[in-house]
């Protein structure tokens, strides 16, 4: 059949490829691990499940403005304002079906055919989709793992050019937990004034931030707020990823470009989800301190765990819940070891190449899951690789 060239290079996500087989090998009666989901493994805060409930039985099932419901709007600006320090407006709020609508969104609004856009390598699969999708040149920028997988900033500096119309940003970064520290950012900063492009920051991990590294947002450095888009949700820090919610932070004008797209593609988020999220905002946060505190726990038990086993070199991520070992010296393409590690120990995990080719050498573990389940994983893990045995050629 012949497509759209938009479309013709599109790939599903490698998580949903796994998930896929590990459920048809638990078809087949064998126990399997999963390390492969992205999702938090608890249930929504029960006060915002309710607020949904309540506003369905309410009746509030009908359309409302493509940007969001204003009282959400309202909520989201003044909680993106006491946590990272912005003055942002109501009308810089832009609410839609979950993160992934506003970063494509944005893209579409702004990346011209010839543009080139440069994004985390590996990273979160839809970046690379989107800039494709808008007829941009995506430009891999590799992450340095020695700096807890903060972005190599020599090789963007070289990589930037009058043709760079974004840089893209995630932190906490999804595949590896790591955080680009605040010196980083600034240099950022400067190379985009320079250069006169947009920041996109994906900062959907925002709330997941461990061992009290502080938490910044690009945006909020001097200057930065015009020409940066910050995208966030409510799927991670709420337990909220069938709700779909997200919202973006962005220039009243973008905002109202990024509305009119909402307006003829999706028409609007569904309403009953917006009133769960005013909950979320407004009600009490201590179960999602209570949510973070129980990862970062199960952050120290994984990586004390994968640093045992011989061969397996694992930073210590300080956000998201992902770990993303350096598994190098084992000497076979990840696709293979991840494979292996499915069928002969019955865990399903990602290879690191799942978010792109610079990913090669590592695997990528989430950790959204019970402690008991990551112990049992874990020895698995390390039974399987140790009857691999280190590769020392
Ligand atoms: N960005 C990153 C880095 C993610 O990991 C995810 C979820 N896997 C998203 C965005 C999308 O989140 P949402 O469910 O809000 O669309």
């Amino acid at each position: 059949m012949y497509f759209a060239e938009r479309v013709r290079s599109l790939r599903p996500e490698g998580a949903y490829a796994v998930l896929a087989k590990a459920q048809e090998m638990e078809r087949q009666g064998r126990d399997i691990v999963h390390f492969e989901i992205g999702q938090p493994d608890f249930q929504t805060f029960p006060n915002i499940a309710m607020a949904g409930i309540r506003a369905i039985a309410e009746g509030k099932t009908r359309y409302n403005p493509s940007s969001g419901l204003p009282a959400l709007r309202e909520a989201v600006a003044e909680d993106v304002n006491d946590r990272r320090g912005l003055q942002v407006r109501p009308e810089e709020v832009v609410i839609g079906p979950g993160a992934k609508p506003l970063l494509f969104f944005s893209t579409l609004a702004l990346v011209e055919p010839g543009d080139e856009v440069l994004y985390p390598n590996p990273g979160y699969p839809t970046y690379e989709a989107m800039i494709r999708v808008a007829g941009g040149k995506p430009v891999p920028v590799p992450l340095v793992e020695e700096k807890g997988f903060s972005l190599d900033l020599d090789t963007l500096e070289d990589l930037v050019s009058d043709r760079t119309r974004m840089i893209i940003l995630n932190s906490p970064g999804n595949p590896t937990g790591g955080i680009i520290p605040p010196s980083d950012l600034e240099r950022i900063a400067a190379i985009a004034e320079d250069h006169d492009c947009w920041i996109l920051s994906d900062e959907i991990y925002s709330r997941l931030i461990y061992d009290d590294v502080p938490y910044v947002s690009i945006a909020s450095l001097p200057g930065m707020k015009k020409r940066t888009i910050v995208v966030d949700g409510f799927s991670k820090t709420y337990a909220m990823t069938g709700w779909r919610l997200g919202y973006g932070i962005m220039p009243a004008e973008l905002a109202e470009r990024v509305g009119l797209l909402l307006t003829h593609s999706i028409g609007c988020t569904a309403t009953f989800t917006q009133y769960a999220g005013i909950e979320a905002l407004r009600g009490p946060q201590e179960q999602v301190e209570r949510a973070r505190a129980e990862f970062e726990r199960r952050r120290d038990f994984i990586v004390a765990g994968l640093r045992n086993i011989p061969g397996v070199r694992c930073q210590t991520p300080s956000g998201a819940f992902y770990v993303f070992p350096n598994v190098k010296a084992f000497g076979k393409p990840v696709d293979e070891l991840a494979d292996y590690i499915l069928e002969e120990a019955g865990v399903a995990l990602l290879p690191g190449t799942a978010f792109g080719e610079m990913g090669e050498g590592y695997l990528r573990i989430c950790y959204a899951t019970s402690l008991t389940e990551i112990k049992e994983g874990l020895d698995r893990i390390t039974q399987a690789l140790k009857q691999l045995g280190i590769h020392r050629g």
